[in-house]
């Protein structure tokens, strides 16, 4: 997550032998991928000046406060409580790695009772000023970077184009038809044991649902796949993957950088299918394409734009423990994290200045209204496809090899189709269930069904994923519906499958707020382009899950690089003199095209033409919500 020491910088000294009680402690880097056998620079920079320490007894304190902390994750973890852990001579450092698991949020983050303890990071008078920062994007990613920032004490405010909150988080509560809920968005916490998220779910008293892995797939005239078939091609398709593992890190790097993964995993299944005697070839060619489709989805991206060396690169650090989804929905996190917060609704951003590198001070933020919004810092959080769509312009223009990443990095499409019935005809135990397609194009098409709601709440989610996903975008919704439900009685025969009560087909690709539904790697890009994209540019930050190498494409991923800004934020505050900050964040006259502004005081939101959500403090998910 944080950058290893450059290569020209001096090595590390050794690390201390680690006492026995601190492996336990070991246990939670390893599954927070910190660096256990060094410091990283940013670490680094927290260490007390004039001290002499080994980086070991860092990683010690490190991970014991992690430790002790998550046992209480509701409360406020003091720095003064910190140092008494340990003996008087580590007092400073751990006063030091206090702050710094703080400030990057591994620990004293979410949403917690004693949330106005940060007594540590008060502005206090004579000391250094805080920054002022405006947030772009009300998604997971902005969220809990604006909340943390502004537990740290800094000024924030958030400008969202919608009218909602969540961004990809889209929890529907279906009053009308009865108190149902449906993640339109992103729904599973995966690797409860490292997942940020199943903190904040534990702070809230959230008991999350583990999802079951028994998933039985029907086919097209509803009979369940032979379970032989459905484990022969299962071990299979897992072989054919561990082959190409092998096979693409003998190949030249760049060849296998570019080629894709799809072509060559069709070319091997085939091989095998010819192997099979004719009456399983087509039952085994069709589950084949199951698998496919099941890594289509993972990916929001098909399988053929995919790199053959890149597509698995963030598969290494994936969390350990069970998939989970919280009941009542996502949203949960979002209305938690966005109390309190300034929301600044349908403020689409199309142009960012970095009136700094242009010899001014701060940020310039235009909306396309006639007031422009001026801070310190700017975090960007919108997502890939939006920056890919151009419509935010960056003046001074991005520097080449961020562009070059926003280019390369896939934004493909991922949509689920929902449908609420009456009564419930399947069976409640299975939390999964999908169909199996008998034509390649139409392989993700309903391949996988979540029913992960329990009691009475009788919901479906279908997903449609790779062309399927593409395709379901251009149809109308009751034709969908018809699909789905011709599926499903052909999967359940016996069953009354009525016609729903409530039904809804999502559109990522299309929504003007996003432009798809996650990032991935392509033939073009590797994970150095996401690295390229968490890189600051001047003032301007980038957070979001198209910004971090290890955690892409996912509600985790998103809150971690949200955190790491903050972070990194955070530390511009202690190093940036006072006169180099404005602090407040203020409204001025557009003025774009030049780099000066005239500073008026901060109203509590724009003035403008437009109807404009203000008193930002109440301003939160549930008035978001009254509106839809
Ligand atoms: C169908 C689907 C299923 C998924 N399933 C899962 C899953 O099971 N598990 C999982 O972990 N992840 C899943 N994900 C991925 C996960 O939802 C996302 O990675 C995560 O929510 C992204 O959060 P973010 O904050 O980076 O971006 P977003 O949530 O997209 O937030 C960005 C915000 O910026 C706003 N915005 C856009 N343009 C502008 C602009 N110009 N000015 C101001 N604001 C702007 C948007 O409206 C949005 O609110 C899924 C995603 C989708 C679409």
């Amino acid at each position: 997550m944080i950058a290893r020491a450059a290569k020209n910088a001096p090595p590390p000294r050794a690390p201390r032998p680690l006492r026995p009680e601190d492996v336990a402690d070991l246990e939670i880097a390893i599954e927070l991928n910190l660096e256990t056998d060094g410091l990283s620079d940013v670490e680094r920079a927290f260490l007390p000046p004039g001290e002499s320490h080994n980086d070991g007894d860092f990683i010690a304190i490190r991970n014991a406060l992690i430790v002790k902390w998550r046992a209480k994750p509701r409360e406020y973890l003091s720095a003064t409580a910190a140092a008494d852990m340990f003996k008087n001579k580590f007092i400073n450092l751990a006063h030091g790695v206090h702050r710094y698991l703080t400030m990057f949020g591994y620990i004293n983050y979410g949403v917690m009772r004693t949330a106005s303890k940060f007594e540590e990071f008060a502005e206090k008078k004579g000391t250094s000023q805080k920054m002022s920062v405006v947030v772009i994007g009300a998604g997971i990613s902005g969220l809990a970077a604006a909340k943390h920032l502004k537990n740290l004490g800094h000024r924030v405010v958030v400008l969202e184009s919608s009218e909602r909150l969540g961004g990809r988080v889209d929890t529907r509560d279906d009053k009308d038809v009865k108190k149902v809920w449906a993640d339109l968005g992103g729904s599973i916490l995966s690797g409860s044991n490292g997942n940020p998220l199943c903190v904040v779910a534990r702070q809230l008293g959230i008991k999350p649902h583990i999802i079951q892995p028994e998933c039985p797939l029907y086919d097209r005239n509803g009979d369940t796949v032979d379970s032989e078939v459905d484990e022969m091609v299962e071990k299979n398709f897992n072989k054919i993957l561990e082959d190409m593992s092998f096979f693409r890190v003998a190949m030249d790097r760049q060849i296998a950088n570019a080629s894709s993964l799809g072509r060559e995993l069709e070319k091997r299944i085939n091989v095998e299918l010819e192997k099979l005697p004719m009456e399983t070839r087509n039952a085994a060619k069709d589950v084949h394409n199951w698998h496919i489709a099941n890594l289509e989805f993972a990916n929001a991206s098909q399988a053929k734009e995919l790199s053959l060396m890149q597509w698995d690169q963030d598969d290494a650090y994936d969390f350990t423990g069970n998939h989970v989804v919280v009941p009542g929905g996502n949203v949960r996190f979002i209305d938690a994290l966005s109390k309190d917060l300034r929301v600044w609704y349908r403020h689409r951003v199309t142009s960012i200045t970095d009136a700094q590198s242009l010899g001014g001070k701060g940020v310039i933020v235009h909306c396309g209204r006639e007031v422009d919004i001026i801070a310190d810092c700017v975090l960007v959080t919108v997502p890939l496809g939006v920056l890919k769509r151009g419509v935010i312009s960056f003046i001074p223009e991005l520097p080449h090899r961020k562009l070059q990443a926003i280019e390369n990095i896939n934004f493909g499409v991922l949509n689920k189709v929902i449908l609420v019935f009456e009564k419930r005809f399947w069976d409640e135990k299975c939390d999964t269930f999908g169909f199996v397609q008998s034509h390649t194009r139409d392989r993700g098409r309903y391949f996988l069904i979540y029913s992960h709601n329990k009691g009475d709440e009788n919901v479906i989610l279908a997903l449609c994923a790779g062309e399927a996903a593409i395709e379901v975008e251009s149809r109308e919704d009751d034709e969908v519906v018809e699909d789905l439900l011709a599926h499903l009685r052909c999967a359940f025969p016996k069953a009354d499958v009525g016609k729903p009560v409530a039904s809804h087909v999502t559109r990522w690709g299309k929504d003007e707020n996003t432009f798809g539904a996650y990032s991935s790697c392509s033939t073009r890009a590797t994970g150095d382009d996401y690295e390229e994209m968490s890189e600051p540019v001047g003032n301007i930050h980038f957070s979001g899950e198209a910004t971090t190498r290890h955690y892409p494409a996912t509600m985790h991923g998103a809150w971690i690089t949200g955190m790491r800004e903050a972070g990194r934020i955070a530390m511009k505050s202690d190093i940036t003199s006072p006169i180099d900050k404005l602090t407040d964040i203020t409204v001025a006259i557009n003025n774009l095209q030049g780099t000066t502004y005239k500073k008026e005081p901060a109203p509590p939101a724009p003035a403008t033409t437009e109807p404009v959500e203000t008193g930002g403090e109440e301003n939160n998910a549930q008035d978001a919500n009254k509106k839809e």
